[in-house]
């Protein structure tokens, strides 16, 4: 998947649309899900140019790598996520509905969960 610039996220990256911001360092950006699935749901992303999390894998440097897993953790317990427990999910590609083509973790939690998929086939 190349990277699209004009992608909705990267327009949040760049301040042009606005976002409900929970946490920002050098390599990462987090805010709130705009159509929340849970009582808490946040969006992890790098501030890097990667289309899903297979680029990022394939291109992303070890310190954003590591910047991005370490922030996952402290956005999960800044909006208050990680004293019952947190889901993480990220779609990558068609088969996973990935909508905006920039990488994500969405960080889930504040409930019960229930199984990881709602019907299995
Ligand atoms: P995915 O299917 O994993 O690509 O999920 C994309 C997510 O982005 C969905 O949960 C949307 O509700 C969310 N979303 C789309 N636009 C915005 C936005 N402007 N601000 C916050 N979340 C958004």
């Amino acid at each position: 998947m190349s990277y699209d610039r004009f992608n909705i996220f990267a327009r949040i990256l760049r301040g042009e649309l606005p976002s409900d911001k929970v946490y920002e360092d050098d390599h990462v950006l987090a805010f709130r899900d705009v159509k929340p699935q849970a009582p808490v749901h946040v969006l992890v992303i790098p501030k890097g140019s990667y289309a899903s999390h297979s680029d990022f894998a394939l291109r992303a440097t070890d310190a954003e790598i590591a910047a991005f897993n370490r922030a996952i953790d402290k956005v999960a317990k800044a909006v208050g996520a990680n004293g019952g427990g947190y889901r993480l999910i990220s779609n990558n590609g068609g088969n996973a509905h990935q909508e905006v083509p920039h990488y994500h973790v969405h960080v889930l939690g504040g409930r019960a969960l229930g199984p990881l998929l709602a019907e299995k086939k």
